[in-house]
């Protein structure tokens, strides 16, 4: 944990432990804690009764201390992360079990990867290119580890990937026969889905991409290769790979602290998910600093606060007053009534957790209007 004594609200951090959550320096991430343990735990309690893993996925929160939560109180397995230096956060920070859900080609990175599991923690990395296997195979020989290998199948998303069941197997086969190397199973993320509005427009997706991994897992059995372990699934569909019979392992990352885009996606009845399915816990605390015009409140959290790719953020718990624009420094919040005075504090969803995490040093978490703990955003950054 961090060590609070020397650390000076302001100059080191936004708040500390113990204060009251009226007195946090603002822009700043807060996380309420209550709000994240339930999501956390009902995350890992659909998972356990569908018989699924659940690696959560660490790239959302870049936090060694959220991610020891998902393990803890979700049951969690391990993390998923994108970069090589997020899996180097994760390993020094104690996590176990650690996939780069992504191609690492790079022969520094590569290089890197290769000596993590030294640390101590099983590595699995995405391949969806035979070329890439000698160079893993290598690295993994040079320092005496075992890198383990999913062939990555791209179900939809356009991304990484291969499309064939006969690819699949072509990869699997080389990483099978490669010294240091271990074919451990496939990743299959549909990520053009998951933010659709419609659940039976998400429906029709990954039926789509279940079809073309069970077609997969058929030939890899086929031929003698039965992946142990096959991954994908986001807050937006897990449902569907659980019930699939072909999908054992989920990587759902939002969910724990949901976000105003995704909060606008629809279940099966036709209710947002930020209205009973998933709770927002996580919230850029902001000030108002500037109320010169009548019906216009001037708040500190702009661009450099938070990302806006997926559109503004709304504020929390409020209809009276609407954030309708940002620059670097400047949120701009339409006051109608005049209700906001200077200094007032608001709780601003995010349009899009993932990127704003990233752009933070510390979650504020806060529980009964008290800071409990401030834990750092731990691979902020780290996208090398
Ligand atoms: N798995 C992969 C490979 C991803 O890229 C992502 C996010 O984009 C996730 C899982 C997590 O998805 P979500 O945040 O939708 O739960
Ligand atoms: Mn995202």
């Amino acid at each position: 944990g961090v060590n609070f004594d020397n650390l000076e609200v302001g100059f080191d951090v936004p708040a500390l432990p113990g204060m009251d959550e009226a007195d946090i320096q603002t822009p700043c991430l807060i996380l309420d804690l209550d709000a994240l343990e339930r999501n956390i735990r009902k995350m890992g309690d659909y998972a356990k009764a569908h018989g699924m893993r659940h690696r959560s996925h660490g790239k959302m929160h870049k936090s060694v201390d959220v991610q020891k939560l998902q393990e803890s109180l979700g049951g969690a397995v391990g993390v998923c992360c994108q970069k090589v230096s997020e899996a180097e956060v994760f390993v020094r920070g104690g996590i176990k079990d650690v996939l780069v859900s992504n191609q690492v080609r790079d022969p520094a990175k590569i290089d890197r990867l290769a000596r993590l599991p030294k640390l101590g923690s099983r590595i699995i990395v995405c391949v969806d290119d035979v070329a890439n296997v000698a160079d893993l195979s290598e690295a993994a020989q040079k320092h005496g580890t075992t890198i383990e290998c999913f062939v990555e199948i791209d179900c939809g998303a356009g991304r990484c990937g291969v499309k064939t069941a006969d690819a699949v197997v072509e990869i699997a086969r080389a990483i099978d026969a490669a010294p240091g190397l271990k074919f451990t199973g496939i990743q299959a993320y549909q990520g053009a889905m998951q933010h659709m509005d419609s659940y039976d427009d998400r429906k029709a997706k990954l039926d789509a991409a279940i079809a073309q991994v069970k077609e997969a897992v058929y030939a890899l059995k086929a031929e003698g290769l039965e992946p142990e372990l096959v991954s994908g699934g986001g807050t937006g569909s897990y449902y569907f790979e659980s019930n699939s019979g072909v999908y054992n392992e989920l990587q759902c990352g939002s969910y724990a602290f949901m976000d105003a885009d995704y909060g606008r996606i629809l279940d099966k009845d036709g209710k947002r998910i930020d209205q009973g399915e998933w709770e927002n816990a996580l919230f850029i605390l902001t000030s108002v600093m500037s109320h010169a015009k009548p019906d216009k409140a001037i708040v500190d959290a702009g661009l450099k606060a938070q990302s806006v790719d997926s559109g503004l953020p709304f504020v929390y718990g409020r209809d009276d007053v609407k954030y309708v624009k940002c620059s670097d420094e400047h949120g701009v919040v339409d006051d109608p009534q005049g209700v906001l005075k200077v200094n007032d504090k608001l709780r601003l969803v995010p349009g899009h957790c993932d990127p704003t995490c990233n752009v933070h040093d510390w979650y504020v978490g806060v529980r009964n209007g008290k800071v409990e703990t401030l834990w750092p955003v731990s691979a902020r950054g780290k996208a090398y």
